[in-house]
């Protein structure tokens, strides 16, 4: 927070460089922490980067983030553009798109708690780099991600046109 959508640049990237992961898993654990300043800012119960904001939010949502990713593969039937769906890349993906979450926040903000409940040292990664940096990161790989998938698709998308345009050769 405030910037949340930023995170998803990260998921966007990894997925366009490893296209086998569950791409809404891995988006949904980008952002889904965030829940916990907004349910702050409602409510005034917690924190804005409180425990969950650690290890144990990834804990916490890395089920719930599958189960969501899952729904949407049964329901919106995404087998036919995606990988299938696989119950423990699912899980990883989620896993993975959560901790960045808390890395990327971890730079920005000198109170989160990295390794909570394991430990509660506060600010681990707070400033190895500016938060302009930080955001530079996130934003050239939503852009950078963007490309990658547009460009895959588009490859896939010609590779048929052409076996379709041969197959059609063979019938003439
Ligand atoms: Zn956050």
């Amino acid at each position: 927070m405030p910037f949340t959508p930023m995170h998803l640049g990260f998921g966007i990237f990894l997925f366009s460089i490893l296209p086998f992961l569950d791409p809404i898993a891995l988006l949904i654990g980008t952002v889904i922490i965030d829940l916990e300043p907004i349910f702050y800012l409602i409510t005034g119960i917690g924190r804005m980067h409180g425990i969950m904001h650690s290890t144990l939010g990834v804990i916490v949502f890395f089920i719930p983030a599958s189960v969501i990713s899952w729904l949407c593969y049964r329901f919106l039937k995404l087998d036919k553009y995606l990988h299938k769906y696989n119950i423990y890349l699912s899980l990883i993906s989620g896993i993975i798109g959560l901790f960045s979450h808390v890395f990327f926040d971890a730079i920005l903000y000198p109170e989160i708690m990295f390794f909570y409940p394991f430990s509660q040292i506060n600010g681990i990664l707070y400033n190895i780099m500016s938060s302009r940096t930080d955001y530079l990161i996130l934003g050239i790989m939503f852009i950078v991600g963007f490309l990658i998938l547009g460009i895959r698709y588009y490859l896939k998308y010609a590779k048929k046109k052409k076996a379709e345009e041969n197959l059609d050769l063979v019938r003439r």
